[in-house]
């Protein structure tokens, strides 16, 4: 009796003793990251010196001493050596599968003139001559004089021997030399294809080799796909590069979730770094129920923190550069008015299907009247599905009417806009600003006004539209200048955001568009351990610094994933 009381105390107390350790071990995390400037999104404790990190996720949140109490034996202790730290950063729209495949095209969005655009695109060939097909992206109509739109013979002058294809800086239109129109057997005699135009010269009717919208398509269907590998190498290029910009997240908006197996694949391989929630393009002219049966096959494979299939993205209308966006009233210069590339009916179709079956709907609607007929389609199904937090997303919201700036707010719809598309080069002013005229220009890129309706926004690049690197995109947020500085004072300064609210956008408004507020977009106990160490302290800069922001480290799940060279390892093991 007294033996086994014995033996019982001593199982006891070992017992105990083993759970005291257990617990010890548990209060201890697996990285620490101390010293820091930690500006959290998180309301209730804005500011803080540091973080504790368990298992991929951040458990505590608070000062140097606080968090001295998380580190144990084995704790990975990052010293951000004073720099700020920050949530990841989402960005809202991309195109990934097309940013990588970007990657090593010739890039001509600095082409000024036209014999800086013709000589990128000689040196390039001249530096790849086992291409087969020389492709490029970024050129700006403004460069193109008084018609914005270039000329093959300018490339034909530099490369005739073999074809070329380049896609204007908003992609929605395309240039072809001679080479590529012969290979597409494009001639005087081609139609145009619907929601597209071969533009043709008014004396000759010979193509200029400029392609509209899907007449791009007649070209690019000719030039070579990458093979697998070649597609998987290029995905995971792209990611580590997302990742050198603080990028956490991704949100993408169309010709990625078609594809989601290779990203899948790069999980299995262990080199998916980058989180993604995915929308897949709405077929024209509406969707039909072979489409939905995918989605919701891949609905069904693909709803994790890494990969989520949840939404469906609708290209509704195109672009104000090239008439093409759909407004309410005639262009200021042309007597049209753009186009719908869904009817009315079929894209309210769309929406009202989809929503009953819980998707959110992404738009792109640049023009007023494409705008207004989203906000509508997207109040109405809500309405008869009884959804009152569907989240649905319009992309772009270029120029939108006075009258509809308060429903975003008054619907719940989100506003997913690119703050480098506003940018106010000469592009902007003297093609888009001079298109919608005056007093539609007034209304450019109006996220104040949006924001002040109490609506979520969300920011982001529609790369490979213009670059990955989200910086300058804070930057225009505050200054609605260029990097250069014009105009003084802004363009449309009333429409300036405050840097809480343009960080806020790029993390939590972000996280709110993936669903994903409760687990990602602030720095607080219990979410996600997705976050970025910076070179320079946003609050202490000057607002049209912020757009040179080096990223130092990147860490998702409370990995590290990466690391800017001149930052030297600021990763030593716990030594107290
Ligand atoms: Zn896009």
């Amino acid at each position: 009796m007294r033996t086994r009381t014995i033996i019982g105390f001593l199982l006891l107390a070992a017992a105990l003793a083993k759970s005291g350790l257990a617990q010890q071990q548990s209060a201890s995390a697996d990285t620490v990251v101390i010293h820091a400037r930690v500006y959290t999104v998180n309301p209730h404790q804005p500011w803080a010196q540091a973080l504790a990190i368990r298992d991929g996720k951040i458990v505590a949140v608070g000062s140097d001493k606080e968090i001295a109490a998380y580190r144990g034996q084995s704790t990975e202790v990052v010293d951000a050596k004073d720099h700020m730290v920050l949530p990841g950063f989402v960005d809202t729209h991309g195109h990934f599968m097309a940013g990588a495949g970007s990657l090593p095209n010739v890039a001509l969005d600095d082409a000024k003139t036209v014999p800086e655009f013709q000589k990128m695109i000689a040196d390039y060939a001249a530096a790849h001559p086992g291409l087969k097909w020389i492709q490029g992206m970024g050129w700006y109509y403004d460069i193109f004089g008084k018609t914005g739109l270039p000329d093959k013979k300018l490339v034909d002058a530099v490369v005739s021997d073999r074809p070329v294809f380049l896609r204007a800086y908003d992609g929605h239109s395309s240039l072809a030399n001679s080479r590529a129109l012969a290979i597409a057997g494009i001639t005087r005699d081609t139609q145009d294809p619907p929601n597209g135009v071969v533009v043709r010269d008014p004396a000759t009717g010979e193509p200029t080799g400029v392609l509209k919208e899907a007449a791009g398509d007649l070209v690019q269907k000719f030039i070579p796909q990458p093979t697998h590998e070649e597609q998987l190498d290029l995905l995971a290029k792209a990611i580590r590069y997302a990742n050198s910009l603080g990028l956490t997240r991704i949100i993408s908006c169309g010709g990625d979730a078609e594809n989601v197996g290779l990203f899948d694949e790069l999980r299995q391989r262990g080199n998916l770094t980058l989180r993604f929630y995915m929308a897949p393009f709405a077929p024209t002219p509406g969707i039909t129920p072979e489409f939905i049966e995918t989605l919701n096959r891949n609905r069904e494979k693909y709803h994790d923190d890494w990969i989520d299939i949840g939404a469906v993205k609708f290209l509704l209308d195109g672009v104000i550069e090239a008439h093409t966006a759909a407004m309410l009233e005639p262009y200021a210069n042309d007597p049209t008015s753009g186009q719908l590339y869904f009817s009315p009916e079929k894209y309210k179709e769309g929406v009202m299907e989809l929503d009953r079956l819980g998707y959110q709907i992404f738009t792109h609607a640049i023009g007023d009247r494409a705008i207004r007929l989203a906000l509508d389609a997207y109040e109405e199904a809500n309405k008869a599905n009884g959804h009152s937090d569907a989240r649905d997303k319009i992309e772009h919201i270029e120029d939108p009417s006075a009258q509809d700036i308060p429903r975003f707010g008054k619907l719940g719809v989100i506003a997913s806009m690119q703050p480098l598309h506003a940018t106010p080069n000469r592009d902007i002013l003297d093609v888009w600003a001079v298109n919608v005229g005056p007093e539609r220009a007034q209304r450019a890129w109006p996220w104040h006004d949006i924001l002040a309706g109490g609506a979520h926004l969300s920011f982001g690049s529609d790369w490979p539209v213009v670059t990955l690197n989200p910086w300058p995109g804070v930057q225009i947020l505050l200054t609605r200048q260029t990097p250069e500085g014009t105009p003084a004072g802004g363009w449309h300064p009333n429409e300036s955001l405050t840097l809480p609210q343009a960080i806020e956008g790029y993390t939590m408004g972000g996280a709110f568009a993936a669903r994903r507020d409760k687990t990602e977009g602030s720095l607080e106990a219990g979410k996600l351990a997705d976050l970025i160490i910076i070179s320079q302290d946003l609050f202490k800069v000057e607002p049209n610094q912020i757009g040179k922001t080096q990223v130092m480290m990147t860490m998702v799940g409370g990995k590290v994933v990466y690391q800017n060279a001149s930052w030297e390892s600021g990763k030593t093991s716990a030594s107290r």
